[in-house]
């Protein structure tokens, strides 16, 4: 009985990602951020690539090379801004989940813009703390951060038209 109810925890936290109620759009149209997809550094536990000390990554970095970010979803644009460590950064929200696009070169959207889904957003750069040019992509589902790769294959996977991932 003890080990039956483990067993069921342990499957709740397994489909946690998974049960996310995607917004409606996404069901309809994804896009990935970049024309092609390269991670350069996972999400998770990680020793900072500037720091040298550990620390939580809480998105993904992938390569780029003054590549436009597309929106993922349809949506809203509700921050843009310059942060020390994020570099140039646009905050979208949709639905529930919100995206975070960093160490961007220039922002192509401004607060309060409606975005469509492959939407130019941005232009990758290498503005803020980081060691080179790279895409910074966070997914955050009610204040938590999910695993973006994870998150994208959902989407596809609901989705009707092909995503470039693998
Ligand atoms: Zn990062």
């Amino acid at each position: 009985m003890i080990r039956r109810k483990k067993f069921i925890i342990q499957i709740l936290i397994i489909s946690l990602p998974y049960s996310i109620p995607l917004p409606a759009t996404a069901q309809r149209s994804v896009s990935i951020p970049l024309a092609r997809l390269s991670v350069t550094s996972p999400f998770g536990p990680r020793v900072h690539p500037v720091t040298g000390r550990p620390n939580n990554h809480n998105g993904v970095d992938l390569a780029a090379r003054s590549d436009p970010v597309f929106s993922v979803l349809d949506g809203i644009v509700i921050e843009t801004g310059n942060h020390p460590n994020l570099g140039k950064y646009v905050r979208t929200l949709h639905g529930d989940v919100e995206i975070i696009y960093g160490h961007l070169s220039r922002l192509l959207v401004s607060t309060g813009a409606t975005v469509t889904v492959g939407q130019p957003i941005g232009i990758t750069g290498a503005t803020g703390r980081v060691t080179g040019e790279h895409l910074h992509f966070s997914v955050k589902f009610n204040g938590r951060y999910l695993d973006p790769l994870k998150f994208l294959r959902r989407l596809k996977e609901q989705s009707n038209k092909p995503l470039n991932i693998e």
